[in-house]
């Protein structure tokens, strides 16, 4: 077997794995023990023999390494058959000291623990995952690698908020911009389909997921992106509001006695789309939307109206755009939101085709639209390992 990386996302209460070809990107394994903590944990793993699940209580992320290595050995592949060149892990922030994937040593460790108050949500249980996974695979290189590295070739006006400068210094206040890998991945495979270099495209990047976030791409570097200090800033996202009026904090410590931790809470885990509807699957506010409820059609229309506004916002910061991509669950599913968020702009040269677009296929603009409209599923695993893999190889 070639070279292949272990790449290993540790949240909160969960932790996800793939033993990826680099070259192909191929998964030998993938799987996903969530619940960690909690009084039953479910963990599956897919390998050569198919499915494994498993239901029992795992009691933290270094038992539920444990269980993916059990998997390994009792599903397969073999870890020791396979050609593990590194362990790959996904740190969700890297602040300013990182703008490219780097070796794990205690050094590393001290760094992204510095950046805990940043990312308060992830960078503990990122941590978390590498301490374990150094413990169980100690003879194997680990590599961190950054939603947020892409993102740091921003220039200073795009990533500076207008707020007492101090507060950059001090407190680390500034956009950083996340889904770097995602970016990153797609915008290279959009080069590739278009059969172009990236240094001779201008992109706009739309990943829709759960999480969800724009950037501006210019001949290959990230020149802004709608994400900011945190994930929250930006398009609507699943669970999180994106863009408001901070004054909102403000005026709910005054008016609702509400302290800065539950209004944070509330704009990261109870708006977007499950702030608007209840419902924070897109499948779900779609479903509701096709049946006629007002509120879903409204969720929808705020969504869509979101990426419009960032399209048209990133055309102007590029000046000329080659490609739109759309990626991540909603991006490369759902016609209607492609449809919606270019709807209008064919005076921009954006002209999609409505039997391309309703099958999803890579383009879905017109072959005579002057910006290419393109629908490339994101591999931020594969991206990870790739990424891993030039470390290990320096
Ligand atoms: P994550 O950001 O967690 O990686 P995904 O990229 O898988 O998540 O995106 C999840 C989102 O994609 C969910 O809101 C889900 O409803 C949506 N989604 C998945 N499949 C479809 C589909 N066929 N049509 C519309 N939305 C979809």
């Amino acid at each position: 077997m070639s070279d292949h990386v272990l790449v290993i996302n540790a949240g909160s209460s969960s932790l996800k794995y793939s033993l990826v070809d680099s070259a192909s990107g191929e998964a030998a394994a993938t799987g996903l023990v969530e619940q960690i903590g909690e009084e039953r944990s479910h963990h599956v793993h897919h390998g050569p023999k198919g499915e494994f699940n498993d239901e029992q209580p795992i009691a933290n992320h270094e038992a539920a390494l444990e269980a993916a290595v059990r998997a390994f050995e009792t599903e397969g592949p073999a870890l020791a058959d396979v050609d593990i060149v590194a362990v790959g892990h996904r740190v969700v922030h890297g602040g300013d000291r990182f703008a490219a994937p780097a070796l794990v040593d205690d050094e590393l460790i001290a760094a992204v623990t510095d950046l805990v108050p940043l990312a308060p949500l992830h960078n503990p249980a990122n941590l978390e995952g590498i301490e374990v996974a150094r413990r169980l695979l100690p003879d194997l290189p680990h590599v961190a690698v950054f939603d947020t590295a892409f993102h740091q070739t921003l220039p200073p006006y795009a990533y500076t908020y207008a707020v007492p400068t101090q507060w950059k210094e001090q407190y680390g206040i500034r956009r950083y911009g996340f889904h770097g890998t995602s970016h990153s991945f797609v915008s290279a495979q959009a080069a590739r389909l278009l059969g172009r270099k990236p240094s001779e495209l201008n992109m706009i990047v739309l990943h829709l997921g759960n999480g969800c976030s724009a950037a501006a791409i210019r001949g290959g570097e990230s020149v802004d992106t709608s994400m900011g200090l945190t994930p929250l800033e930006g398009l609507v996202m699943g669970t999180r509001s994106g863009d408001l009026d901070p004054a909102i904090h403000g005026l709910l410590a005054r008016v609702a006695g509400r302290s800065a931790e539950e209004t944070d809470h509330s704009l990261n885990s109870e708006s977007g789309l499950k702030g608007l509807t209840g419902a924070n699957d897109f499948r779900e506010v779609s479903r509701r939307r096709a049946a006629g409820d007002e509120r879903a059609q409204l969720a929808f229309d705020i969504y869509c109206q979101r990426i419009k506004k960032y399209i048209g916002a990133y055309y102007a910061v590029l000046g000329t755009v080659d490609a739109i991509v759309f990626t991540a669950g909603v991006g490369q599913h759902s016609a209607e939101v492609r449809a919606a968020a270019v709807d209008g702009l064919e005076t921009l040269g954006i002209r999609l085709d409505p039997g391309r677009n309703a099958r999803s296929e890579l383009t879905v603009s017109t072959d005579d639209s002057p910006v290419a409209v393109l629908v490339i599923p994101t591999n931020e695993e594969w991206q990870i390992a790739r990424e891993a893999l030039t470390v290990v190889r320096r």
